[in-house]
């Protein structure tokens, strides 16, 4: 396996201002525009000082040089490095955040280091920046979420000795991502999903737009696998009795994920709805006003509950399933089309956790170069992968299957995975429904 350097990228977000208060009051955009407005003139303010800083004691580090004939060490003379030093003195008397502070200061001194020799030697003047300076946020001060189809960015902005903490009890800023296009909206799912890393990234105001702007920074290994062969196909069938099962044609080895975990944690859940039906809190029972704060609140929380549960199951399923399909030498792995919405309500699991877990396999297979191939659902649970013999009554039962013809018998799913390990698959059996249609009209 060959690694790359890491890629550093960046996506430029528009951002609509969306906090509330710890009472789920909006919070009005103007207050937290002037807020930001502020921390952009304190970011200037350290910056400048910053580079006061470095310049003093260059300044004195070239006297000491005429004087003594060597160099002093910055901790000898500081106590810290110039950085740490700067930021020892610039870490109070502000609000920005201690994290986002720091990466202000040590920006500022790389910029300074840069150019200093230009600086020292009279060719350039001095660094001097000017308003509107965008505000650095700390990589682990970023939190990106998805909430039904809306991309959202927490951000702490401030520390706990602002007024805008002192009123709020909060250190952070909530911002709706207005995403305009889906390569956008790739970049942050793959943020979310861990396969992109979130790095040091700025937020600047625009004046003409009157808008915030996030310029994230986002970063990956391109990985490139030598030993995947993409007529090797891995069959993945996202099932009803295994959540997944997937197989190699004619390999009698499967990968399987077992649904014990999901069933456990449907059946809390359910249990949960139920106490709160019984309540009236959930659905309601006609007493609008004083319930419907209680009834929010606890929906919230299950659905809360729900997403971060599916959400890292689906990670470490995806994942799973993908280092079988390297380790295999799979370079292609097939699986049926499966939209996001689905009728059928009874089915509690198709309905919140398939289309979310084939997206994340999706990705993952993407980022190892392994080809993702969608085929049309139809029939491959009801056809014998030994003879292709298409029966409904081969799939008596949800978990056996048992081919009327030759006899064929295994698990359902790992059936349905051979089928779907065979290239075309959709072809062949449209086309095998056309000649069986044809023969029985001859008949
Ligand atoms: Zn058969």
């Amino acid at each position: 396996m060959k690694k790359k350097k890491e890629v550093n990228k960046v996506v430029r977000l528009a951002l609509y201002i969306d906090q509330y208060d710890k009472d789920g009051k909006q919070v009005d955009y103007k207050e937290i525009n002037q807020l930001l407005w502020e921390l952009q003139k304190q970011t200037r303010e350290i910056k400048n000082k910053t580079i006061q800083y470095c310049w003093e004691y260059y300044n004195f580090r070239s006297d000491y040089y005429k004087k003594f004939n060597s160099y002093p060490k910055e901790k000898d003379i500081l106590n810290y490095s110039l950085a740490g030093f700067i930021m020892d003195k610039l870490k109070t008397g502000n609000d920005l955040y201690s994290q986002n502070c720091t990466t202000t200061v040590r920006g500022a001194c790389k910029e300074f280091e840069d150019s200093r020799e230009k600086f020292l030697k009279g060719e350039s003047s001095i660094i001097t920046y000017k308003p509107n300076q965008p505000i650095d946020i700390h990589n682990e001060r970023i939190d990106l979420k998805k909430i039904d189809k809306d991309f959202y960015l927490s951000l702490n902005m401030v520390n706990t000795k602002s007024d805008y903490y002192k009123k709020y009890k909060d250190t952070k800023v909530r911002f709706k991502v207005n995403v305009k296009d889906d390569s956008t909206q790739t970049i942050l799912e793959r943020c979310i999903d861990q396969i992109y890393k979130i790095g040091e990234s700025k937020l600047i105001y625009n004046r003409k737009k009157k808008l915030w702007f996030l310029n994230m920074v986002y970063k990956f290994e391109p990985q490139v696998i030598d030993n995947l062969d993409p007529d090797k196909i891995l069959g993945v069938d996202l099932g009803v009795a295994l959540p997944i099962c997937a197989s190699v044609y004619g390999d009698l080895n499967r990968f399987t994920i077992n649904g014990g975990e999901i069933e456990e944690f449907r059946r809390r859940v359910e249990a949960r709805k139920k106490s709160l039906l019984k309540q009236g809190r959930y659905c309601g029972d006609g007493r609008i006003g004083h319930g419907i704060k209680t009834r929010n609140k606890s929906v919230y929380a299950i659905e809360d509950k729900i997403a971060r549960f599916r959400d890292t199951a689906n990670h470490k399923y995806s994942r799973a399933l993908i280092d079988y399909a390297v380790k295999n030498g799979c370079g292609t792995i097939q699986m049926e089309e499966l939209s996001g919405i689905t009728s059928d309500a009874n089915r509690f699991l198709k309905n919140w956790t398939y289309y979310d877990l084939q997206t994340k396999i999706k990705n993952k297979a993407e980022e190892k170069g392994i080809n993702v191939v969608f085929i049309k659902p139809r029939y491959t649970s009801k056809r014998c992968s030994k003879c292709g013999y298409i029966n409904a009554d081969n799939r008596k039962y949800q978990a056996h299957f048992l081919c009327l013809k030759c006899g064929f018998k295994e698990n359902a799913d790992y059936n349905a995975s051979q089928n779907l390990s065979i290239r075309d698959i959709d072809k062949i059996i449209e086309n095998e429904i056309n000649q069986s249609a044809k023969s029985k009209q001859t008949e």
